[in-house]
């Protein structure tokens, strides 16, 4: 039997909820929990606790008790912080919205005003030091929220290539980023189909000279068919590349971080 989170989780609270685009769920929490949440810290990861369908929240609050029962009964999601307002206490989170199959995605799309979830983070900002002679982000809907706080949080004069993809185009939104970023956007309708058109335009395009670093984030298949070409293909060394599967087709996160797991022992 699994060991319930021994450390009880913050309990969230949420103030708003909004859709970006068609298949991405903003939501915004507030309140007093927030205070002294650190700064700086829009692309690291945290841990969400999710209630139980229909659990109030004296019966969520209740479970991480001292006397509280022993085993998990809660999903837990690895999700993104994408932003946080000091002055007024809200933390942002954007989640793709791909159905009614995963915990995660069910709550945030009936999130609404009041809704609560508990919360474990955040991690360590993923990238901390931007010293490339040109950029190179790629992300699918998963990963928006780390690509789009590394294009606000580089260099002004930043240079490099943008590619996100999405299943309509619908989703195509506004993203800032320093001018000297190109922004491409690729539709690839069927997610649970694994796509090759980030492979494909990344081994097409112009190869710019000088230091890369990349933030490289999506489905676990892409990303490994990515790592590969960076890696093995164009030699660029590991240290200046953040690529890392956030889900993977056909696996819940546990499976999936488990596998992960197993391949990198
Ligand atoms: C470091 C890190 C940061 C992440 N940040 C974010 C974030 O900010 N926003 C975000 O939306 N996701 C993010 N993810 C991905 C997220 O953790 C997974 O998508 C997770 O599986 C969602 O949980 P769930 O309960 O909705 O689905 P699960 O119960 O895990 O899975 C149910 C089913 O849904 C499928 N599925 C899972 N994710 C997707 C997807 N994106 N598109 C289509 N099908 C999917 C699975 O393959 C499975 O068949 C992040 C992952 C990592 C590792």
């Amino acid at each position: 039997m699994a060991l319930r989170p021994k450390r009880r989780p913050k309990i969230l609270t949420v103030r708003s909820s909004r859709y970006l685009s068609p298949n991405m769920v903003r939501v915004t929490f507030a309140g007093p929990e927030l205070e002294g949440f650190p700064l700086g810290h829009e692309g690291a990861n945290c841990k969400l606790v999710l209630p139980r369908d229909g659990e109030s929240r004296e019966e969520f609050d209740a479970y991480f008790a001292p006397d509280g029962p022993d085993e998990k009964v809660h999903a837990v999601r690895t999700y993104t912080v994408r932003a946080f307002r000091p002055e007024t206490l809200e933390l942002d989170i954007d989640f793709v919205a791909h159905g009614d199959h995963g915990p995660a995605t069910r709550w945030a799309q009936a999130a609404k005003q009041g809704s609560f979830l508990g919360f474990f983070g955040p991690s360590q900002p993923k990238i901390t030091d931007y010293h490339a002679d040109w950029y190179l982000v790629a992300a699918d809907l998963s990963a928006m929220p780390i690509a789009e706080a590394t294009l606000e949080a580089m260099p002004k004069d930043a240079k490099g290539i943008a590619l996100f993809e999405v299943p309509t185009t619908e989703d195509i939104r506004e993203i800032s980023a320093p001018e000297g970023v190109k922004l491409h956007w690729l539709v690839h309708e069927n997610v649970h189909k694994p796509s090759l058109a980030q492979l494909e335009f990344i081994k097409s395009m112009d190869w710019p000279s000088g230091v890369l670093q990349t933030c490289i984030a999506g489905e676990s298949s892409v990303i490994r068919s990515l790592r590969s070409y960076l890696h093995n293909d164009r030699r660029i060394p590991k240290k200046d590349t953040y690529i890392s599967g956030y889900w993977k087709i056909g696996l819940i996160e546990d499976e999936h971080q488990k596998m992960k797991r197993a391949e990198a022992a």
